[in-house]
């Protein structure tokens, strides 16, 4: 699961998402921005049950959502592919392609728009969402003042064995929506003042996801995209993203696709990744900030430090440096603990050391990546 290590400092402990059930305004941000925005819903709970209801808000959310975007000029990508009549042809594609999927590189070849029977993401033609909410534990520039709007789908095309939100990844936690409900999502994130829209492990539902901002597009929306993944993405499927996505923020797990194999159930993840992270890049270049640190445009990395050296920092640190570019923004991640089924799979039966987590920092600067998650660089130099 994308992001399933989001990215610590949040406001649940060692960045494990909140409560699996869809639950609004769990910080005084989130609460003060939701107040603001109560409709006729006697609270927040209430609103995020009846999200049916939400989706025939679209309109008046859209209103609000061009007042507080208006105040700057950028523009997200899909906003000329809607003008050119390209976004919806793209739509038409990426739900043609669930008829035999291969929208990830499993290539599954079931087809979803009758069942989810033989799909590996659990998923048929409805995407699962878990929780929709302004998340302000994720990195800076994605976060700003006013958060970072996250959507969270259950189900995953990795199986990650030490899943921190396994209830969501591995047991579907969440629950169906329709493309209108998930544009209605997109464009309430906006009316809180989020400064982009996050979609957290969205490989498997592409084609819903496009479904759903064609709607928000022509509704009002007008936030960068940001496409939070695991990073086994097809190039088949980057390339309907293309001119789509303004933020790419992939996981690089793993060096050794034995190590992959074993421990996120997948084959050959190392060169899938790559390959993905290099056509990312190849989209949208390296991470562009506005004048206030937030993020519009850009590649992002996440790398997730694992105990005795499996994730292999080393070469994955030398491929960002050599292969993609050395200005990649790079979050190194500590916050791995044992869950799920890490108990069983040692040595991912401990945390981290600090030494082994410097050791993660210091060989990234040597490969000459200098753009480090401010957070994690500060934490060590206070330890050295
Ligand atoms: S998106 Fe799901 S069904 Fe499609 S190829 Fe990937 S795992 Fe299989």
């Amino acid at each position: 699961m994308c992001s399933v290590f989001v990215s610590g400092l949040s406001d649940s402990s060692a960045g494990r998402i909140g409560p699996a059930v869809p639950v609004y305004g769990s910080s005084a941000h989130e609460a003060k921005a939701l107040s603001d925005w109560r409709t006729e819903e006697d609270g927040n709970t209430e609103a995020l049950r009846n999200m049916r209801t939400l989706s025939q808000c679209v309109q008046c959310f859209s209103v609000a959502s061009v007042i507080l975007v208006a105040m700057n000029n950028f523009e997200p990508a899909y906003l000329k592919l809607l003008r050119s009549g390209e976004l919806k042809e793209r739509v038409k594609e990426a739900y043609n392609r669930l008829e035999a999927c291969d929208v990830c590189p499993r290539e599954c070849g079931v087809n979803r728009r009758e069942s989810a029977k033989g799909a590996v993401c659990r998923t048929g033609e409805r995407a699962v969402v878990s929780s929709c909410n302004p998340h302000f534990g994720e990195e800076a520039p994605l976060v700003g003042r006013g958060g970072s709007g996250t959507i969270f789908f259950a189900w995953c095309n990795l199986h990650c064995q030490y899943c921190q939100n396994y209830e969501i990844s591995q047991l579907g936690q969440g629950r169906e929506v329709e493309p209108e409900e998930l544009a209605a999502m997109m464009l309430r994130l906006q009316a809180l003042g989020c400064h982009n829209v996050n979609f957290v492990s969205p490989t498997h539902v592409v084609p819903q996801i496009l479904a759903g901002l064609l709607i928000a597009a022509e509704a009002g929306l007008r936030l960068p995209l940001v496409y939070n993944t695991g990073g086994y993405d097809s190039l088949k499927t980057l390339a309907l993203l293309d001119g789509i996505v303004d933020i790419y923020m992939p996981d690089v797990k793993y060096a050794d696709a034995d190590v992959a194999l074993r421990y996120s159930k997948v084959k050959n993840y190392p060169a899938i990744n790559q390959a993905a992270v290099k056509e990312m890049h190849r989209q949208v270049g390296d991470l562009v900030m506005d004048k206030q640190g937030v993020a519009l445009r850009g590649l992002l990395v996440r790398h997730l430090v694992l105990p005795e050296r499996l994730a292999g920092t080393p070469e994955i640190v030398r491929f960002l440096a050599q292969e993609v570019s050395t200005n990649t923004y790079l979050n190194v991640m500590d916050q791995f603990r044992p869950c799920y089924k890490a108990h069983e799979l040692p040595p991912l039966n401990r945390r981290i050391t600090s030494e082994e987590y410097a050791e993660a920092v210091s060989l990234a600067q040597d490969a000459g990546l200098d753009r480090l998650d401010e957070r994690r660089a500060r934490l060590i130099w206070l330890w050295r």
